[in-house]
Order: structure tokens, then sequence, then C-alpha cells
């Protein structure tokens, strides 16, 4: 059986370096927001080149922290893609603000950069972009569009750790919201998360915000949260850090395997010079996806469907999303995620293929 995931596999090389770290965490008597979570934090700032990293305690945490500091007015809008994870928009209803969707283009899977304009209005106050499966957004673009409406850039880094566009990693346009969920390139042993910025002040505040709303113990500011980053996952991070270049090296290649031996009339994801994709997820789509899945199942391959069904179609948001999404329906109906682990052997991929491609005959 080719699994879809394995968490022990993947972290099997730093089980030495883990219960090294626990250790140093046990003795240490200290248990949340202490000296591991600070050197994490310095660590995961330098490896994207901002000036500030604050770690909180999961991806959903950190895009609504992120969006809450920016203490934008009532009745705000925020402009996000049609077809990401529910997190990213839950952060922006949490905040008590409106999700405005904008479709994805085809090609990408990311935020079309040519259809947000047209949602602009007067009470658009930020666009938050998710560098969706590991592709980084056409940010010069994006960019542009904020500066010409003054809006405040939110990313969504949870699937693209490392992930560049034209050599800049993402997390480094705007506030890099970042999951560390164990399943994630840069996965911790529980959840856990990071938002990146090179604003002093902003920095300040989600440290704040994480811990009740309070830079000065028992005196609280702000309307906080607790969200704080647990010393044992920061110091398992410390670790998994070290080895993420090896993990998105592993995956590319694996990506790159796939790409030149499945067939084109599975539709694969686009390369171009531009991105630097960390292929968090490897995505094919196809007219009869749930065929495709059940035949590899069948072939003892198993896969992942990210995602079933798109926000604007979930329960919990009827009533909040209104509007027609057909190119994100479109991709929701034919997607297919493969294997493409950091345990994956170059042997698996190509059974994949091999199987899919007969698939087709
Ligand atoms: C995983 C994920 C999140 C949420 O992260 P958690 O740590 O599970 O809260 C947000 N956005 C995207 C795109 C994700 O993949």
């Amino acid at each position: 059986m080719i699994e879809y995931e394995n968490l022990r596999l993947v972290n099997l090389k730093l089980f030495d370096k883990y219960k090294e770290s626990f250790d140093t965490f046990l003795q240490s008597g200290w248990f949340v927001l202490g000296s591991q979570v600070a050197k994490f934090e310095e660590e995961f700032a330098r490896f994207n080149g901002t000036k500030h990293c604050v770690g909180v305690a999961s991806g959903l945490d950190a895009l609504t922290i992120a969006i809450d500091a920016f203490g934008l007015p009532k009745n705000s809008e925020i402009i996000v893609p049609a077809n990401t994870y529910i997190a990213t928009i839950l952060a922006i209803v949490r905040n008590g603000f409106k999700p405005v969707l904008v479709e994805p283009d085809i090609a990408t899977y990311n935020i079309d950069p040519n259809k947000i304009e047209e949602k602009i209005t007067k009470n658009t106050k930020a666009i938050l972009v998710v560098h969706l499966y590991g592709k980084p957004c056409d940010m010069d673009l994006i960019m542009a569009i904020a500066k010409k409406y003054d809006l405040k850039i939110i990313e969504d880094v949870a699937q693209a750790h490392g992930a560049k566009y034209k050599e800049q990693i993402v997390g480094s346009f705007g506030v890099g919201c970042f999951s560390f969920y164990p399943t994630k390139n840069l996965g911790a042993l529980g959840d856990a998360g990071a938002i990146t910025t090179d604003d002093d002040d902003l920095a300040k505040t989600f440290k704040a915000l994480r811990n009740y709303g309070s830079a000065v113990k028992y005196y609280n500011d702000e309307l906080g949260y607790n969200s704080r980053l647990d010393e044992i996952q920061a110091g398992f991070l410390s670790a998994k850090l070290e080895m993420l270049d090896d993990i998105t090296n592993h995956k590319r290649e694996l990506a790159k395997l796939y790409l030149e031996n499945l067939e084109d009339r599975f539709v694969k994801p686009i390369v171009h010079e531009d991105y630097f994709d960390v292929y968090h997820i490897f995505n094919i789509r196809h007219e009869k996806r749930d065929e495709l899945k059940a035949y590899l199942l069948e072939n003892e391959i198993k896969t992942e469907i990210h995602y079933p069904l798109a926000p604007h179609k979930q329960k919990a948001m009827q009533g909040i999303i209104t509007g027609e999404y057909p190119i994100s329906e479109e991709i929701h109906n034919t997607t297919l995620s493969l294997p493409i682990s950091y345990f994956h052997t170059k042997e698996d991929v190509l059974q994949v293929c091999e199987v899919m491609n007969k698939w087709l005959k």
C-alpha cells in the first residue's frame, strides 16, 4: 500500500533530536512562551528574511490575530480567494468582517489578480492571499493593487513554507500567517502557528494579543486571546526547521517525476520560472476524479481531495458568503492530491504514475 501520509515516517530521522529537545524542555520547568519559543521565533524570522516572527497556537489563530491587529473599522471587507481551506475565511468572519470571495485562476488555483479590482469597494481594507498547495500567488500584481487602493496584505502561508515568488520568500510580502499543523511541510508534533512581519508595532501587538492582550503581566490593554506557543513544540520546530530545505527538495524532486511521467491528459500543476513551488500538495485534475480515486485505492494507492466542498457551499457559511463561484467549484469537483510526502520514494511516485496512466487506457 502506498499511503498518502505517514507522520511517523516523516519525523523518523528526528526522533533522537526530539528526545533530546524533550529532555531539555522537561528539565527547564518552563512550559509556555519561554526560551525555546524565543529561539524558534528568531530562527524562523531569519529563514523568512523578516524582522519579526511571533509564535501562536495554530494557523487559524495566526490569521485571526493578524487581522485583529490592524484594528480595522466595523463593516470592513477583506478580499480572499474562493477556493481555500475554511480557516482562511473563518479568520475574517471571527473578526466580524465580511469575506469578499474572488475566483481563482484555473491554471494556478490561486486568487486571480485580474478579478480583484472589480470586488473592491470603499469598505475594502485588506487582501488575504493564500499560497495554495505550496504555489506562490502572483504577488507583483497583487502588491500593485494593494498600493493603489491602500490595502493591507495578509498572506496565508500554511501550505507554503519556503516557497518563493520571483526569488522573494512568501510570508515576507505582507503579514505572513503560518500553520505548523503536523501534516504541513514544517509540521510540529501538535498544534502550532506563527506570524511574520517587518513592522515593529504590529509585532508588539501580535505578542500582546496572543497573551490576553497583555504586554505587562496582569495589565490588559487589548481584548486578547489565549494563543501561546508551547515550549515543547517550539523545541521540536527548531529541530524540524533544520530539515525543511531537505523536505522541500525531496518534494520538488517527486513533483518533477510526476510532471515528467504522468500523461498530459491529467491536468498537472503549471511550472513557471516566477514560482518556486514547495508542493505541500501535488494535485492533478480530471473529469472522472472519483472513478480515478477509487481505481487508485483498488491498486493500493491512497489519495486525498483538497477540498471536496468549496467554502461557499459549506453549511457554516450559508448566509455569510453569497454569489456563484463556478471556477472554484470546478476545481473542487475535479482535483485529486497524489502522495508526495517526505517519506515517499521515487519508486512510489513512478508506481503511482504507471497505475494512473494505465487507468487512462
Ligand atoms: C492548515 C491550514 C490553515 C489552518 O491551520 P491550523 O494550524 O490547522 O489552524 C489555514 N489555512 C490553510 C490554507 C491551511 O492549509
